[in-house]
């Protein structure tokens, strides 16, 4: 059995068919709520550890039920959108969401961002208050502030440094353009993506990671995520 409990969110039946099927057949323990205050009233009484949340629900919109959640709780929240969506998804990033797909997906793609947060919960519980970071061949020694890479340290620049360890702060999460260049420059002018850009590269380059490497994925038009690797 698994001990996972998940509040699937989804107005569109069979969709929410599908999804529950999967769960089922995983021994997921699993809530149905068909529209955003049925989510909220459920998330506050049952307590899940994952919410899937569609973004187009009939009574309110997907990142509503997002900011009233995050008023109270940090459940991870995968949100769940169609393509022609994009500024919402981002929207609901940037509300507090942590990953999302995008309609059509397959099970086993939903099933694996799944696993990849109870990874990320179970990793959290066992390393919080640490003050070293190791994800694959990447340490981080926040106290020293220095940086390893298959045990050989990087040198970095303030903002790489800072740039870094937002996402390995925020592992498996996917952080939007804008959340990092507030985060790192303390503003949100469109014409820093591409500044944002090429500390990424550098950064990437310095860590001797190519494009391709699953550490850090970029989310063309969205942002960047460090995978748990
Ligand atoms: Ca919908």
């Amino acid at each position: 059995m698994n001990e996972m409990k998940i509040l699937v969110t989804e107005d569109d039946r069979p969709i929410m068919n599908l999804i529950c099927t999967a769960l089922k057949i995983h021994e997921y323990t699993y809530l149905e709520a068909a529209s955003g205050r049925e989510a909220i009233s459920l998330c506050a009484s049952h307590h899940p550890d994952l919410i899937l949340l569609d973004l187009g629900l009939p009574d309110m919109d997907g990142t509503e039920v997002i900011r009233t959640v995050r008023q109270w709780s940090q459940v991870p929240i995968i949100v769940i959108s169609a393509r022609w969506e994009d500024n919402d998804k981002i929207e609901a990033l940037d509300s507090g969401a942590d990953d999302y797909l995008t309609k059509p997906f397959s099970v086993d793609e939903l099933l694996a961002r799944i696993r990849s947060v109870q990874r990320r919960m179970q990793y959290k519980d066992s390393t919080d208050g640490q003050s070293v970071f190791t994800n694959g061949d990447l340490k981080i020694d926040y106290a020293a502030g220095t940086v390893y890479c298959r045990e050989q340290e990087v040198h970095l620049t303030p903002n790489e440094y800072k740039l870094l360890c937002l996402l390995a702060k925020n592992t498996g999460k996917v952080l939007t353009h804008t959340f990092i260049i507030d985060r790192i420059w303390g503003n949100s002018l469109e014409t820093d993506i591409i500044s944002l850009r090429v500390y990424m590269n550098s950064l990437r380059k310095k860590l001797g990671l190519s494009g391709s490497d699953a550490l850090i994925r970029t989310h063309i038009g969205i942002g960047y995520q460090m995978i748990r690797v």
